[in-house]
């Protein structure tokens, strides 16, 4: 992994593609978490004495939308680094490459949104070779699109000689390595959320790396009703009935323990404040569905987390996002910050799992917060992302 801190830049400029896709509301950034998780390789780049061009996409515009341009994220980027920067109108083009050649060292550019040209998701080449004029040497920092093959997460490396892993990015890859490839044993894998199928690729690739695994939430109802249990009206997939039992014999075949809830909070109705009550996992009555995790669950749960050296969170035990069935959710994350706090590693990866982590405000009670969903998913299936393989070559 050539990573930034193995290259002095000075006097270089450096195009740095960046996950500046942030949300915003009536033109205001309302989670700067993406902006400041570049800091550090911006920060890098410019006490070396180098300068920045900062391109990243916004949302999802189709050819120049206003509403999702770059110039929003330019004063929060400002006031973090404590800079004045550059704006330009296109990052492409006779406008970029005159506010490239006028960019002086030590001054940071951004660009205007990539996709604005559809010409960025097709990853394609003449784009790209357009984006990879505007500088030296090139920097991927953007771990939530490093799974895609587009033009400035892949093709445009092949155009540069000088090419690295950002801080971020390396971050990201070190802390999926941290539990995948060489944790500390015991490693547990805490997998939840509604879709089975979703998840599948990631416990068959996870099965034989890890120690133990924790279902929960709507995926472990698939799972109950494999085994006989009657799920009344809860989430299932009956299409991954056979599937999820062939998971459970390949775990017992690889010695992976796999635990399943034991009880679970149940309502007739999926609303905030419907009447609620605990079952046992196996007899949950018809009209009723499992919602959160159940005490006996939440109790073995913990056990299994402050025993595991190693901790991999992805997807809620219940539907956190309705206060009346948040209490497991938060219970495992407060069980893993204090995991964590005993000197185990934890990464919290994936979508909800981050969500549930920032509502409950436990984002500094875990080892990482992972910036990037489908990447980071992707990483988890043991796929080898696009925008990592082409800073290899
Ligand atoms: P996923 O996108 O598959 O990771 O699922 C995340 C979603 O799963 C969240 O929106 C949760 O509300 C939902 N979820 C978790 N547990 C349950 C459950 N028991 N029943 C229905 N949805 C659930």
């Amino acid at each position: 992994m050539k990573t930034i801190d193995d290259f002095y830049f000075k006097d270089k400029k450096v195009l740095i593609r960046v996950d500046f896709n942030v949300p915003l509301e009536n033109g205001k950034v309302i989670d700067s978490t993406r902006i400041r998780s570049a800091v550090p390789t911006i920060l890098k780049i410019l006490q070396d004495g180098g300068a920045c061009i900062l391109m990243s996409h916004l949302g999802r515009p189709n050819g120049f939308e206003k509403r999702l341009s770059l110039i929003q994220i330019k004063s929060v980027l400002d006031n973090i680094l404590a800079i004045k920067s550059k704006f330009c109108e296109d990052c492409i083009g006779k406008i970029a490459k005159e506010a490239s050649d006028k960019l002086s060292m030590g001054e940071v550019l951004i660009l205007e949104n990539l996709r604005f040209y559809n010409e960025e998701t097709k990853g394609d080449e003449l784009f790209s070779k357009k984006l990879s004029e505007l500088a030296d040497c090139y920097i991927n920092d953007a771990f939530g699109t490093a799974h895609r093959s587009h033009a400035s997460t892949t093709v445009v490396a092949k155009y540069f000689e000088k090419k690295f892993f950002g801080k971020l990015l390396e971050k990201e890859v070190l802390a999926i390595k941290r539990v995948i490839s060489n944790g500390k044993r015991p490693i547990l894998a805490i997998l939840g959320g509604s879709k089975i199928s979703s998840k599948i690729p990631i416990i068959e690739n996870i099965i034989d790396k890890v120690d133990d695994i924790i279902i929960g939430g709507g995926m472990a109802f698939t799972f109950i009703k494999a085994l006989g249990g009657k799920i009344g009206e809860s989430i299932h997939e009956d299409s991954m009935i056979k599937k999820s039992l062939s998971i459970l014999k390949s775990a017992k075949e690889k010695n992976t323990k796999i635990h399943l809830p034991v009880d679970v909070v149940c309502a007739k109705e999926f609303k905030e404040g419907a009447d609620s009550k605990v079952f046992s996992i196996n007899s949950i009555p018809d009209e009723y569905e499992g919602l959160d995790s159940g005490p006996k669950s939440l109790e073995k749960f913990k056990q299994i987390i402050l025993s595991s050296s190693t901790i991999l969170w992805n997807g809620p035990v219940g539907v956190f996002e309705l206060n009346s069935f948040s209490k497991g959710t938060k219970e495992i994350g407060k069980a893993i910050a204090e995991s964590t706090k005993k000197g185990a590693f934890s990464l919290v990866g994936g979508g909800d799992s981050v969500s549930a982590v920032k509502k409950f405000k436990l984002e500094k009670d875990v080892s990482y917060v992972s910036t990037g969903g489908g990447a980071m998913l992707e990483s988890l299936e043991g796929k080898i992302l696009p925008g990592i393989s082409a800073l290899a070559k």
